[in-house]
């Protein structure tokens, strides 16, 4: 994969994952992954369905594009990533690198301040607990690769876009959108733990459900800075502290 020496990146590059009919399909890429056979071969190019773009969003780490692996973290507003991969973000933001390339990485990934900057901290993400289909017989094994091993729960099949995804931010559970319409009691079916409306997060939701997670989160973000300003207020009201330290007289 790129991002861990000195290739530059598309936003199509990061999304597209491990999906080969994806990497075929884009002709906007400027880094050199696959593709090319022989000198007099050209590769027919054919158009990525809205399908391949699905498997490829669940298939790669938003922020990496290396393959998802344990454990696995989503953002509010439903990306996936690796969940180390954030964190070594999160330490690259303030000049702390692990290596030299996770500094090439980081490179890469200021390119895309716009869509990774709501990673502000580790409570920008949760983890979130996927269950994995168990391989049932050789059959199963020789799925098609583009197969997601993901499946819901409660209905056991797996996320497309018949059957989009949403996961629990309070627990980090994931299920089938349409099973979690059906659960009439507010708590996680899997782990009985309570959960809020604003608590239901869509994985690798539409554009709509992202534009409605992105004003979710600025709400968020805002409540909580008033809460922390209005009890930052009342502490030093109860300390009898000036609010603004003294002007020091100028010596004489
Ligand atoms: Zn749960």
């Amino acid at each position: 994969m790129g991002l861990d020496g000195g290739t530059i990146i598309s936003r199509s590059d990061v999304i597209r994952g491990q999906s080969w009919r994806v990497n075929q399909a884009d002709s906007s890429s400027r880094s050199t992954r696959g593709g090319q056979i022989g000198d007099g071969y050209v590769a027919p190019r054919e158009a990525a369905s809205a399908e391949d773009l699905v498997v490829a969003k669940w298939s790669s780490c938003s922020l990496t594009g290396q393959a998802l692996r344990e454990p696995i973290a989503a953002c509010h507003l439903g990306r996936l990533y690796n969940r180390e991969s954030v964190l070594e973000f999160l330490l690259a933001k303030n000049d702390l690198f692990l290596d030299e390339s996770s500094e090439w990485r980081y490179d890469n990934q200021k390119q895309f301040a716009e869509d990774f900057g709501h990673l502000k901290s580790a409570k920008s993400i949760f983890e979130v607990q996927l269950l994995r289909e168990p391989l049932r017989n050789d059959d199963e094994a020789a799925r098609s690769r583009d197969n997601l091993p993901w499946v819901c729960p409660i209905t056991h099949v797996s996320p497309s876009l018949r059957h989009p995804f949403a996961a629990l931010a309070s627990c980090g559970h994931v299920f089938a959108k349409k099973a979690l319409l059906e659960v009439t009691d507010p708590c996680c079916p899997s782990c009985g733990k309570a959960y809020a409306p604003n608590d239901v997060v869509p994985i690798n939701g539409s554009l709509e459900e992202v534009k409605l997670l992105k004003e979710r989160l600025q709400q968020y973000r805002k409540k909580r800075r008033r809460t922390v300003e209005a009890k930052a207020a009342e502490a030093l009201e109860s300390s009898g502290l000036p609010a603004k330290p003294p002007k020091l007289l100028k010596e004489q």
